[in-house]
């Protein structure tokens, strides 16, 4: 910094704020990142005086918390939650990794190829979220996909990723049923 900056700051104290609040409003990435590194730099004392302020505020803590469990955020946080607890336990109680022979399945009737973007399949993609169906591992829930496509498609319904990809979701779960029909003796 130099004098005549700093004369200036101490001259006009409104304006050199303003200019700082426009530089923010230009750069909020880089605000964002300069705040994470802050935050990491002083994490210890900043969790310590949180917790004291907590522990010397407890009534109106409790009463802040109660506000925001009824709150928009945290009743969709509370949904997210859920639908996690649940997509765990799914999870637990089917064999993960897939068994090989159902995964040779899944790639062999669709030539290897993504469903999404016809690019070569790496991974098995759950045509419906796990979590949001009781039988996610199911045959007819499952199809390759590149690993791009898997990950941007993420919890979306198939529907509305078939739209945004420009893939035909009917004619994959007609193949699907084909897939189901063929294996049902041999699985
Ligand atoms: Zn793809």
């Amino acid at each position: 910094m130099c004098l005549h900056a700093r004369a200036f700051r101490k001259a006009n104290p409104e304006k050199a704020i303003e200019a700082v609040r426009r530089w923010e409003a230009k750069n909020p990435e880089r605000v964002r990142s300069w705040a994470r590194a802050s935050y990491h730099r002083k994490k210890e004392s900043c969790i310590a005086k949180v917790t004291a302020y907590q522990s010397k505020n407890a009534e109106r803590v409790r009463e802040w918390k109660r506000k925001y469990e009824h709150s928009e955020a945290g009743l969709f946080a509370k949904r997210v939650k859920e639908a996690k607890r649940r997509s765990a336990k799914l999870m637990g109680s089917i064999p993960d990794p897939l068994p090989s022979r159902i995964v040779k399945v899944v790639f062999d009737n669709f030539d290897n190829r993504c469903v999404w973007c016809g690019g070569a399949a790496d991974t098995i993609d759950h045509l419906y979220p796990l979590y949001s169906k009781p039988n996610g591992h199911a045959l007819d829930n499952l199809v390759p996909a590149c690993r791009t496509c898997n990950s941007r498609k993420s919890r979306r319904d198939p529907q509305k990723w078939a739209e945004i990809c420009g893939a035909n979701l009917e004619t994959i779960q007609e193949k699907l049923r084909n897939v189901c029909r063929q294996a049902a003796g041999s699985l």
